[in-house]
């Protein structure tokens, strides 16, 4: 009877924490059955013409000038005429969106470049987020959280790939897009707007609380922390933070997130290093100091399993549902 009550609870939790990824990663049945009806995009200017848009999934960034539009990622393929429409409401340019830039694979950063590239715009993406569209397979935390992303259309790929970095001359600006490795996932890229001060993150770096690392699709906290910290020494003091996911940030919240990521790793380290199992480390509650980062997304159980599995090294088995 325990066991048959237990087990029933956990179907229930894997339901829930099902759902909640289908927010995020935007791939998965929950994601296709969301309500984008009543999605409204808003667009708000950060600096000179640079423009950050909200709507469901990961936050939009805008270059939107004479030569057109540039953007970085284009959330759900639902929101793709919304997405056009608030564009065109900034009446700054009738040109179109002539360059789509993926910050990674997940549904919710390029769901909509399908009706993008169908409409004209060129997709560029990092080489792995092509393969990954392209192939499918696990994004997970290596531990309870598994989404299984089925193939992306043909029209979905991104036509112009690159391995370390590529630079978009759009707009009296040079938008480059670097590539970080095994961070949030391995085909991260960080966007850079040097002449308006702006950078777009991807989600190496999110306002939601402890991240989601997709260790099954490369990610690795160690490789979160180098992108952010290498970043964070690099860009100007007053530079403006477009997050994967939240508010329009600055580099002070970067870099209490990377601290939150050192101290989080180094108590599951420790507890790696005294043999402790992941069951263990969540019955003690050792991300207990850091309470204020658990999420809905990711509550500290499940950060414990993904730093586990990134220091460890394990990338997980995708279980079938029954
Ligand atoms: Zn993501």
């Amino acid at each position: 009877m325990t066991a048959m009550l237990g087990s029933k609870t956990n179907w229930f939790l894997r339901v829930a924490v099902a759902l909640a990824a289908a927010m995020i990663l935007g791939k998965a049945a929950g994601a296709q059955g969301q309500d984008f009806s009543k999605v409204q995009i808003k667009a708000a200017k950060v600096s000179g013409n640079i423009y950050m848009l909200e709507g469901a999934g990961g936050n939009i960034a805008a270059s939107v000038g004479d030569d057109g539009i540039v953007i970085v990622d284009d959330q759900y393929a639902p929101l793709a005429d919304k997405i056009q429409a608030a564009l065109k409401d900034l009446k700054i340019t009738d040109k179109p969106v002539r360059f789509v830039i993926n910050t990674h694979y997940h549904g919710d950063h390029t769901g909509g470049n399908a009706p993008f590239a169908t409409s004209g715009s060129t997709v560029i993406a990092q080489d792995n987020v092509r393969k990954r569209l392209e192939t499918g397979g696990l994004a997970g935390n290596g531990g309870s959280l598994r989404m299984e992303n089925a193939p992306a259309p043909k029209a979905a790929l991104p036509v112009i790939t690159f391995d370390h970095d590529v630079t978009v001359h759009l707009n009296g600006e040079d938008i480059r897009a670097l590539h970080f490795p095994a961070g949030h996932t391995d085909g991260d890229a960080v966007i850079f707007f040097p002449k308006n001060n702006v950078v777009h993150m991807g989600d190496d770096f999110v306002r939601y609380g402890f991240p989601f690392i997709d260790v099954a699709s490369g990610g690795s906290v160690q490789g979160m922390i180098a992108a952010m910290e290498k970043v964070s020494a690099e860009l100007p003091a007053d530079v403006k933070v477009i997050p994967g996911h939240g508010a329009l940030s600055n580099l002070d919240d970067v870099r209490a997130f990377v601290k939150m990521l050192k101290e989080t790793s180094a108590a599951v380290q420790k507890a790696i290093d005294e043999h402790k199992t992941v069951d263990q480390m969540k019955q003690e509650k050792i991300l207990a100091p850091w309470s204020k980062w658990s999420g809905e997304f990711i509550d500290s159980d499940k950060f414990i399993e993904t730093l586990y599995n990134s220091l460890t090294g394990t990338k997980g088995e995708f279980m079938k549902h029954n």
